[in-house]
């Protein structure tokens, strides 16, 4: 679906930042449906639209600032690809006293890759498909694109199962852009003071627990990205071992919603990552995927793959496979 440019007239969005101009029509076009997802910022909803569906995800009005930051995010030049989630609009809803923000998407009934994972086993052509189309979502947001109509690379920032949607044909797009923050190559900046410690920390990277990650480095933000995929990797190859149900990344390890005290205990004093299972070893094809899966979560950043390198090995890999598929 085209995403449509909305901010042209009428009024203006209060809050933070520059003013953002709203025409209010596009949200009223739009009839909610179903909750499908919570995240921290408000709900997402599945919802109908001139003759479609659409997710609609809805910010309280106290988080205006986020849904604006996501929205611009959204409105980056050339952020449309296959495997980044497609942006529709955002709008305004409401009266003066109660408002709500929206931001709409293309919907995907499968949910996020957390929710597909569940109770769900996977062969190796349904891992691949799934690990390659999500690193080349990853690839093509770190990626800077050179030219006055470029895009500038950008790092995510909270990289998990829950952030990234399965569409119809079982590839994946990367979604929740809201902490994503953008490089200026020119001037060597981020455009905007990157907080620090952002994201969800059972992902964080070491170097963000234990705070000492270089924000000045955008390489350094895109590599925090690359240990957090590592994670959602593992997340993936765990549904094609038998009897052993979908877990979160260090499930033996934490409790529910961890803190900063114990995952840093975890991942960066005892170096722990979750583990690697024997059937990953003995097939040739796995051990590929269990190796750039370790080569994304060493402890030493600048030791990890780039997006780029991650997509290129799992896309060889998927030549391999199906070169050795037999004809049917
Ligand atoms: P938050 O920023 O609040 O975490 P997300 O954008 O991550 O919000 O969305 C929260 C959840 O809603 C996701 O984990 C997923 O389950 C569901 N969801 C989000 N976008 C879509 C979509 N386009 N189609 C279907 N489900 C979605
Ligand atoms: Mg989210
Ligand atoms: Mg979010």
């Amino acid at each position: 679906m085209e995403s449509y440019k909305i901010y042209s007239e009428v009024t203006s969005g209060s809050g933070a930042g520059r003013p953002l101009m709203v025409k209010r029509t596009f949200a009223k076009e739009i009839t909610l449906v179903k909750a499908v997802g919570r995240g921290r910022f408000g709900e997402v909803w599945m919802a109908k639209w001139r003759g479609g569906f659409v997710a609609v995800k809805i910010f309280y009005s106290i988080e205006e600032a986020s849904w604006r930051r996501e929205t611009e995010i959204y409105e980056t030049t050339l952020m449309r690809h296959e495997n980044i989630l497609g942006y529709i609009a955002s709008d305004i809803m409401g009266s003066q006293s109660v408002t709500q923000l929206y931001l709409v998407t293309d919907y995907h009934e499968f949910g996020s890759l957390y929710d597909y994972l569940q109770g769900q086993y996977c062969d190796k052509f349904d891992m691949i498909r799934l690990a390659l189309s999500a690193a080349s979502g990853l690839a093509y947001l770190h990626a800077e694109i050179v030219g006055k109509q470029g895009k500038p690379a950008i790092a995510h920032r909270d990289i998990k199962s829950r952030n990234i949607l399965v569409k119809r044909d079982k590839t994946c797009c990367i979604g929740d852009l809201g902490l994503a923050v953008r490089y200026d190559s020119e001037k060597d900046t981020v455009d905007i003071a990157p907080n620090k410690r952002v994201g969800t920390k059972r992902y964080m990277a070491p170097e963000v627990l234990n705070d000492t990650l270089n924000t000045a480095k955008f390489e350094d933000i895109k590599r925090a990205d690359v240990y957090s995929f590592g994670l959602v990797l593992w997340e993936i190859c765990i549904c094609s071992v038998i009897n052993v149900e979908h877990h979160l990344p260090y499930w033996d390890k934490v409790p529910q919603d961890p803190g900063f005290e114990i995952m840093k205990e975890v991942v960066v004093l005892q170096n722990t990552r979750p583990p690697i299972y024997d059937v990953w070893i003995r097939d040739a094809h796995m051990r590929v995927i269990g190796q750039v899966l370790s080569e994304c979560w060493h402890q030493s950043a600048p030791a990890r793959l780039t997006a780029l390198r991650i997509k290129k090995n799992l896309a060889k890999l998927d030549i391999e496979m199906k070169k050795s598929q037999p004809i049917i």
